[in-house]
C-alpha cells in the first residue's frame, strides 16, 4: 500500500519546514518531495504495482507523530477509569502516535509481567503506541531499587514512581547511576512529602479564601534542586516531570545553564490555569502538583520560551465521577489531557510564546530525544506522522472523549487548531477528513 499525504506544510523540527508531499509505503516513508521536484523513477513504478491512496494535507501541519511522555492508562488494576484499549484511542484522537505509561497500577508495573501485559494489550488495541515505565522502587515502596536491567530486556523505556517522589536520596542516587549505565531515562515526580503533607491545593490566597490546607512551591522545587544535585554528582541524565512552580524553572535554567543533563516538562494545564480555577472547576481542578499561581504561570511560559522546559506532556490521569463527586479534601488529583493537550498547547504559539516549529518539537522530537525513540520524517524512517489543521475552531464536548473518563476543566472551551489525522506505522489509527475514505 502506497499513500501519498499530499500539499502540507511538513515541520521536522530543527530539519525540514516546507510544503511538501509525503510518500509512505506500508510502514515507512519512502519519499518526501517538496515542490518543483519529482518523483523518483522507482517509486513511480513502485505507485503502479501498489494499491495507492492520497491524504489531501493542503492547508494542514504534517509532523512527526506526537509522543506524550507522560500518561496514566490504569491498567491493570482501575479498568473502570481507563483501559490500555481506550487510552490508546484517546491519545489517537488528540494526534498522539506513542504515549508512555507510568507505573501506578495495580500490580505496580515492577516486574516484566506487567510490563508485557501492558504491551499486549497494547498490541491488541492497534491505537497508538504504548511504551511502558517502570518503577524505580518494588511496589512503588520507596525502599528498595527495581531490577532496571530486566524491566528493560522486557520493554520499558524509562522508570518512574510517579504519583509518588522518591524521597530517599541515596535511593535516588542510586536509581540515577544504574539507570544511566543502562541509558534509561529516570522520570522525577519532584515533590518533598515532608513540605507538601496535608495540602490539597496550592498554598495561597485562594487556598485561604476556601479554607483548604496548601501545598507550598518549596514542596516541589527543593526536589526539583536535589534531583539537580544528585545529576551533578553522579553525571546521570534526571527527568523532571510535571514542572509547577517558578522556582523549578529557575533551577532547571541554571542546571542547564551549567550544562548538566538535566530535561523537564511540564502540561498544559500548568501553562493555561492557576489556582483560580479552583473556584470555579472544585475538583476537577485538583492535581498533584498543584495549579499555582499567576507568577508561576508565567515563569512556565517563560521556561517554555526560552527552552529550559524541554516538552509538553499531559499527565493524562483519568478517574471515574464517583472519585472526583466528593469533598475537594478527599478528591482524586489529576485531569485528563489526551484529547484536549494540541488544541490546547497550540494557544502557546496563538498567544506569541513559541513558534509551531517549537511546540512541534516539544511534543515529537524532544520527548522522543530524552527517551532515546526514533521519531522524525525522512526517507526509510518509520511512518509515524500527525496532521493538524491549525485553522479549525471547535468547542470541546467531552461527552464524545475515547477515554473512559471525563474529569476535565476544558470541557465546552472554545479552541483553535485540533489533529485531524494520526498514522501510526503507516496506518491511519484516527482521522476526521471528510475527503479522505478509509481503505
Ligand atoms: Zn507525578
Amino acid at each position: 500500500m502506497l499513500t501519498t499525504i499530499q500539499g502540507g506544510r511538513v515541520i521536522d523540527p530543527g530539519r525540514l519546514d516546507t510544503i511538501a508531499d509525503i510518500i509512505v509505503e506500508d510502514d515507512q516513508i519512502l519519499e518526501i518531495i517538496a515542490p518543483g521536484q519529482t518523483v523518483t523513477p522507482e517509486t513511480e513504478s513502485r505507485a503502479a504495482e501498489a494499491l495507492s491512496q492520497t491524504i489531501d494535507a493542503t492547508g494542514k501541519i504534517v509532523c512527526p507523530g506526537l509522543i506524550d511522555m507522560h500518561v496514566h492508562l490504569r491498567e491493570p488494576g482501575h479498568e473502570h477509569k481507563e483501559t490500555i484499549e481506550t487510552g490508546a484511542r484517546a491519545a489517537a484522537w488528540g494526534g498522539f502516535t506513542a504515549v508512555c505509561c507510568m507505573p501506578n497500577t495495580d500490580p505496580v508495573n515492577d516486574n516484566c509481567d506487567v510490563t508485557e501485559f501492558i504491551l499486549s494489550k497494547a498490541a491488541r488495541a492497534k491505537k497508538a503506541r504504548v511504551y511502558p515505565v517502570g518503577a524505580i522502587s518494588m511496589g512503588l515502596a520507596g525502599r528498595k531499587i527495581g531490577d532496571f536491567e530486566q524491566l528493560k530486556a522486557c520493554g520499558v523505556v524509562a522508570v518512574s514512581d510517579d504519583g509518588n517522589p522518591v524521597m530517599d536520596d541515596r535511593l535516588m542516587r542510586d536509581a540515577l547511576t544504574v539507570a544511566s549505565r543502562l541509558e534509561l531515562a529516570v522520570i522525577s515526580h519532584c515533590e518533598d512529602l515532608n513540605l507538601a503533607a496535608g495540602g490539597v491545593m496550592n498554598a495561597g490566597p485562594v487556598a485561604a479564601e476556601l479554607n483548604l490546607a496548601g501545598i507550598p512551591n518549596a514542596s516541589e522545587s527543593e526536589m526539583v534542586k536535589r534531583d539537580i544535585a544528585l545529576s551533578k554528582a553522579t553525571g546521570a541524565p534526571v527527568h523532571i516531570a510535571h514542572v509547577s512552580t517558578a522556582e523549578s524553572v529557575v533551577a532547571m535554567r541554571q542546571a542547564k545553564s551549567e550544562g548538566l543533563a538535566v530535561t523537564a516538562e511540564t502540561a498544559p494545564h500548568y501553562f493555561l490555569l492557576t489556582d483560580a480555577a479552583v473556584r470555579e472547576w472544585g475538583t476537577h481542578a485538583k492535581m498533584n502538583p498543584p495549579l499555582r499561581s499567576e507568577n508561576d504561570r508565567a515563569a512556565i511560559r517563560q521556561g517554555l520560551a526560552d527552552g529550559t522546559i524541554d516538552a509538553i506532556a499531559t499527565d493524562h490521569a483519568p478517574h471515574s465521577e464517583r472519585e472526583k463527586a466528593v469533598a475537594f479534601e478527599t478528591a482524586a488529583n489529576g485531569i485528563i489531557g489526551l484529547e484536549t493537550a494540541v488544541s490546547l498547547s497550540l494557544k502557546l504559539v496563538q498567544d506569541g510564546v513559541i513558534s509551531l516549529t517549537e511546540l512541534i518539537a516539544k511534543m515529537s522530537t524532544h520527548p522522543a530525544r530524552i527517551l532515546g525513540l526514533e521519531c522524525g520524517l525522512q526517507p526509510g524512517g518509520t511512518a509515524d506522522i500527525t496532521i493538524i489543521d491549525p485553522d479549525v475552531v471547535y468547542k470541546v464536548d467531552a461527552v464524545r472523549f475515547q477515554s473512559l473518563s471525563r474529569n476535565c476543566p476544558f470541557d465546552g472551551w472554545r479552541l483553535t487548531g485540533r489533529p485531524v489525522l494520526t498514522m501510526v506505522g503507516g496506518r491511519v489509527v484516527y482521522h476526521d477528513l471528510k475527503e479522505y475514505k478509509d481503505s
